[in-house]
């Protein structure tokens, strides 16, 4: 089938079952549930997935296709916790778990029932993750968990965390390392979740008091590679490297398109141009940047049309896209001068307001998933070759 014919057979099937109501539905209700399932029963919440894990075994085109299509068509996709089920912790099962590990947790991942979390920082261990001392001891089929992780965003939510634990303290720091999985549904399982100044906030602290892990990821004490694979899943998914981000447009992202509003908040010159001289340079040159990092990330699609897209080189578009959206939101904030600083009330336009915020969050975009600098040390070494 070619992909044009796939897009129309897409395009009918969601024309005949995704009502006006279900596209609309208020998250949580019937309607939201029926559209959940609909999109499960054809494989289409993990469709890159082999059929026997819940998926629809497409292709990277096909998949590429198939987002695009429910996109223009706003189809509500089931709630993924920021892609941790998805997009992180399911293709690493893919990869390195058993038969059995598969068929008991994929399924659930792939018809957004189950919602899964990150148990990697650390309040002692951020970028050095390796020196992560939460413990786990063998005790009888499974281990038992004590230690704490922080930073867990949407743990009070979740149902399953994916946890990185020290499973032998005598080795050097990178060999004792395991990935294991804990059902959150236990005693030994606290979660409290961290307020911010903002008021809201996905973040918690997760403590663990001889919790109970059933799975170990892969061998013992290889955790490290494992949980360095998934973060590889994770800065490819936050830097729009895999199927969803080829079907965003390249201002997805950043909801304030600059030259808009500049026109608005600075005025128009003749020929509908930026009057600021200064600013129209800025712009330009943030936008001529964003072009060439969407450029680079189509190719380094195409060039690998298989999906597969992995490896140190997810340090760079990550790293790249994170200053991008920085960029961005502070050339929006300049743009828009003290209109661009409310906080709350009626003095600003609900547009104003948003824009703080998108300025404030953007600032998490080179922490999450490892720092910046952590990035430039990973493309130093692991991309270029450069000596420890
Ligand atoms: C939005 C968001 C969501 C997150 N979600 C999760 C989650 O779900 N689960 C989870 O486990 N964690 C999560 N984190 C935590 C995140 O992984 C850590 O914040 C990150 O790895 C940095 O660790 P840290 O905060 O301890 O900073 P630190 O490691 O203390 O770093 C402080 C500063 O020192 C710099 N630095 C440290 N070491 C070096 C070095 N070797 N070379 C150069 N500079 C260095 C850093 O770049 C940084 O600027 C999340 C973070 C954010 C912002």
């Amino acid at each position: 089938m070619t992909i044009a014919t796939f897009r129309e057979e897409v395009r009918n099937w969601v024309e005949e079952n995704f009502t006006e109501e279900i596209v609309n539905a208020a998250e949580g209700s019937d309607a939201q549930r029926q559209g959940v399932r609909l999109l499960a029963d054809k494989g289409w919440i993990a469709p890159n997935w082999p059929v026997e894990y819940g998926g629809a075994g497409l292709g990277f085109r096909e998949h590429i296709a198939l987002v695009k299509e429910l996109r223009a068509a706003n189809v509500p996709l089931p709630h993924d916790n920021g892609g941790q089920a998805l997009g992180m912790i399911g293709p690493t099962l893919l990869e390195f778990g058993t038969q059995e590990q598969k068929l008991r947790h994929l399924p659930g991942m792939a018809r957004g029932e189950v919602q899964w979390c990150q148990g990697y920082s650390e309040p002692g261990s951020g970028s050095d993750l390796a020196s992560l001392s939460t413990k786990a001891v063998r005790d009888g089929d499974h281990y038992l968990i004590n230690g704490q992780k922080i930073w867990t965003s949407g743990a009070d939510g979740a149902d399953w965390i994916y946890v990185l634990v020290r499973t032998d303290p005598d080795a050097p720091k990178h060999n004792g390392i395991s990935l294991v999985l804990v059902d959150m549904d236990q005693p030994g399982v606290t979660v409290k979740p961290i307020r911010l100044i903002s008021g809201a906030s996905p973040f918690c602290e997760t403590f663990f008091d001889d919790a109970i892990a059933t799975d170990l990821i892969g061998e013992l004490n290889q955790g490290w590679t494992i949980g360095k694979r998934l973060l590889q899943h994770e800065r490819s998914g936050i830097s729009g490297m895999g199927a969803s981000g080829a079907a965003s447009s390249p201002t997805t992202r950043q909801r304030y398109r600059l030259a808009e509003l500049a026109k608005e908040y600075l005025g128009e010159a003749s020929g509908g141009r930026i009057s600021d001289s200064v600013f129209r340079s800025d712009v330009i040159r943030h936008q001529l940047n964003q072009r060439s990092l969407q450029l680079t990330l189509n190719r380094t699609r195409e060039e690998n049309a298989s999906g597969n897209t992995l490896g140190h080189v997810t340090s760079i578009f990550k790293a790249v896209g994170a200053d991008q959206d920085k960029t961005h939101t502070a050339l929006q904030m300049k743009i828009m001068g003290s209109r661009g600083i409310g906080w709350q009330g009626t003095g600003f336009t609900p547009h104003e307001l948003g824009a703080t915020r998108t300025w404030l969050g953007s600032h998490a975009s080179s922490i999450a998933g490892g720092t910046n600098e952590v990035q430039l040390n990973i493309i130093a070494k692991r991309v270029l070759g450069l000596p420890d």
